[in-house]
């Protein structure tokens, strides 16, 4: 499940960066774009999976919040927001030029004092 080996890979990333911080990690926040091939709930479920095995997670929650799609037109410069996967500027044009909805990022992590 590739849901599972990202929740391991978040907390590997973690462990790394805050390596004595790690028995008070409260919340984990992740920023997931829409092409990002992140879906929420089964984030949730590997994350629920992945904690049982790890009792110093217990009180840490994941919070994922889905970015939507915005291209940038190459002919006119708009951002659009990008809605039922139509690559299409406000102008007509068709674009491909994906300025966000790719990322997947940890946007925040909250620790207990
Ligand atoms: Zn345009």
């Amino acid at each position: 499940m590739h849901e599972i080996s990202l929740v391991r890979t978040i907390f590997r990333t973690l462990e790394d960066e805050f390596p004595a911080d790690m028995d008070r990690v409260r919340g984990i926040y992740l920023k997931a774009g829409l092409l990002a091939n992140v879906q929420p709930i089964l984030m949730q479920n590997a994350f629920q999976a992945v904690v049982a095995d790890e009792p110093r997670y217990q009180q840490t929650s994941l919070h994922v919040e889905v970015l939507p799609i915005l291209i940038r037109c190459d002919d006119c410069g708009e951002t659009t927001q990008v809605e039922q996967y139509r690559f299409i500027c406000t102008c007509g044009k068709p674009s491909r030029n994906v300025i966000q909805g790719e990322e997947l990022l940890i946007s925040k992590v909250e620790f207990d004092d």
